[in-house]
């Protein structure tokens, strides 16, 4: 069984163990925040843009790097900043290019992220929370609840982490928030990070590049359509009907198909963008043709295109990886009912693909 046993409100309560100090990381800040703590330090504004400069384009990885500032300056921000705060603890890459890494915090929390090359690209995917409070039965994230929420510069020292670890010349060019966590239970961080890695001084990553891909909250769903950014919200439905899907995401009981149906048809309304329904795919559970046509039938009220993937087993879980065969097949089931669908290929599996495996055995 996994982290779903324990009860939202215990949950809830331990999240509040919040590590969001925002003075003590440069990838929680933005311009204007640098430029007020360089000002307290009584050092010119025009600093901020020269530390971002070398932080977000020439990649450096230490103050002592940036040499067009004067050297007691370096020495005072490494003193009141992390500039990279994590420590890569584990680090596994599989046969075709897929490379986990586990980060270990200041406080000794752990988290996950991936780097995921694709011809001249790579995509980052990107953790909020470490561990998860949702609890999927069959993910490996949820499965001790959450410990608490990762900052927004934690957030985005991920997303940095990926884009200098390249073994080759693929550039970041793709963020998905499809780690550890809920990313719209830890709202106000996943949208200040979204918000850097969009921005021109930092990672620089296109809104439509991004996508934030969530369990389903309706209420921050529609607000997540106000925030004026084109970026792409990923829902992760995993069963078509109320009854299934209380059974392998128990966390969201108090929330019904139709409700998700009705958030997601605002978010396409408001913002024009379509939503992406995910669907793991898990072996004579939820991959019969009864629900490959609720499924197409959810989608075309939604107005989303669906993702398939096939379940990653977890050492210790029952469940278990549809055959190819039968997966096509759900495939077709989809396309013949005129639902754009697509089967993700799954990667890095022989280095513990699924989330969450690293830091479980950490
Ligand atoms: S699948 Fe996602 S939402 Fe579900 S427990 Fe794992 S990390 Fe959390």
């Amino acid at each position: 069984m996994c982290g779903g046993r324990r009860s939202p409100k215990l949950l809830a309560t331990k999240r509040t163990q919040l590590n969001t100090d925002a003075r003590r990381r440069l990838f929680d800040h933005t311009p204007d925040t640098l430029r007020a703590f360089l000002t307290d330090l009584d050092e010119p504004e025009y600093r901020a843009d020269q530390i971002l400069e070398w932080v977000y384009r020439r990649g450096a990885r230490g103050f002592d790097q940036m040499t067009n500032l004067p050297k007691a300056l370096r020495q005072r921000l490494a003193e009141r900043l992390y500039l990279y705060e994590s420590q890569i603890v584990q680090c596994a890459r599989a046969g075709d290019g897929v490379t986990r890494f586990l980060l270990r915090w200041a406080d000794g929390e752990t988290a996950e992220c991936v780097s995921i090359p694709a011809d001249d690209r790579r995509t980052a995917c990107i953790s909020t929370q470490v561990g998860c409070p949702v609890g999927c039965v069959f993910c490996a994230s949820g499965i001790d609840g959450v410990r608490r929420d990762l900052s927004a510069g934690q957030i985005v020292e991920q997303a940095m982490v990926v884009a200098h670890q390249a073994e080759d010349d693929t550039r970041l060019s793709n963020i998905v928030f499809m780690g550890m966590g809920e990313p719209l239970v830890n709202y106000d961080a996943t949208i200040r990070a979204v918000r850097t890695i969009n921005a021109a001084w930092g990672v620089n990553i296109g809104a439509r590049k991004i996508t934030i891909s969530t369990i389903g909250l309706p209420k921050q769903m529609r607000r997540l359509a106000h925030e004026d950014l084109q970026v792409t919200l990923a829902l992760s439905l995993h069963a078509p009907t109320d009854e299934l899907r209380r059974e392998l995401i128990p966390w969201a009981k108090g929330v019904t198909i139709a409700q998700l149906v009705e958030a997601a048809r605002y978010y396409f309304d408001r913002t024009g963008r379509e939503v992406t329904l995910e669907y793991v795919l898990l072996a004579d559970v939820n991959d019969r043709p009864e629900h490959a046509r609720q499924l197409a039938d959810l989608a075309r009220r939604m107005r989303c295109n669906v993702n398939l993937i096939l379940y990653n087993p977890v050492e210790g879980f029952p469940y278990k990886r549809p055959g190819e065969a039968s997966a096509h097949a759900f495939l077709h089931h989809l396309r013949a009912r005129g639902t754009n669908a697509h089967l993700r290929s799954s990667r890095g599996l022989d280095v513990d693909g699924a989330c969450g495996q690293l830091r479980r055995r950490e």
